[in-house]
């Protein structure tokens, strides 16, 4: 089956949408010339003017339906640099059964309208969480296909190691082109620092300081825009997995990316 990205934008239905600043008009102030002698000062424009549109990618990982279709799941696809890869996975758990898929699908929902507000435009990889894939390719492919600036991969991880906890972002290394370069290793810093002011700690048990460079993730390997994903925690350390199956914890996660996110598009 062909994915077909599911736009949405700062317009897209949202009862909030038409305060974005992409919808607000044109305002031009001004004062006209005065005739008489004044002590007034010179008349000043100021002119408001809409921001540009920015896209960025969302891309929430596995689907609620792959565990269904294991056949189709393990098919394998393009994972970029020559090597192929499992079309997909069905993503890990908590150890009280809250699927992975769930919680991606929860949190980037949550990131999208937020973005939304902000006049953002939002392009997801998938439109609902009982689907099948898409394959990681057709995933890149959506966001290659796309104008974004930043294509964002949400994930929850699952380390059986003891003890093992706290938020990781993964950008593309080695860099196979520029985007998965300088800016690739940015949106990660700046992702990575969001986290940790919103009170999230980095990872004691992969990466350094909250990163960790990838070169086996062909989300970010097959990317042709600056592109990270996001392991917000571990789902199998017990006490994480009370943060990542909350409506507070889950709303923290989305805020602290969203607000990450326009700070890398200066907004
Ligand atoms: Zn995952």
């Amino acid at each position: 089956m062909v994915a077909v990205g599911l736009v949405v934008a700062g317009c897209g239905g949202e009862p909030v949408a038409q305060h974005t600043p992409v919808l607000d008009p044109i305002v031009t102030v001004g004062i006209p010339p005065s005739t008489s002698a004044s002590s007034s000062p010179p008349p000043v424009a100021t002119t408001t003017s809409t921001p540009p549109p920015v896209v960025i990618v969302l891309n929430p990982g596995h689907n609620g339906g792959n565990g269904g279709h294991p056949d189709e799941i393990a098919r394998q696809v393009p994972a970029g640099a020559g090597k192929t890869k499992e079309c997909d996975t069905t993503g890990t758990q908590t150890n009280a059964g809250y699927p992975e898929h769930a919680f991606t699908w929860d949190v980037t929902l949550r990131v999208r309208d937020a973005l939304a507000i902000r006049g953002v435009t939002v392009v997801m990889t998938r439109e609902n969480d009982t689907g099948v894939g898409p394959c990681v390719d057709e995933r890149a492919a959506i966001a290659n296909r796309s104008d974004a600036v930043a294509v964002v991969s949400i994930h929850a991880d699952g380390s059986e190691a003891a003890g093992a906890h706290g938020f990781h972002v993964a950008y593309p290394l080695p860099a196979l082109n520029e985007a998965q370069g300088e800016p690739s290793l940015r949106l990660a810093t700046v992702l990575r620092d969001g986290l940790s002011k919103a009170g999230f700690a980095p990872a004691n048990y992969i990466g350094q300081n909250g990163l960790d460079g990838r070169g086996d993730l062909a989300g970010l390997s097959l990317s042709e825009k600056p592109s990270v994903f996001v392991e917000c925690g571990n789902m199998r350390d017990a006490a994480e997995a009370g943060v990542l199956g909350s409506e507070d914890g889950k709303q923290r996660y989305a805020i602290a990316i969203a607000t990450a996110l326009l700070t890398y598009i200066g907004r």
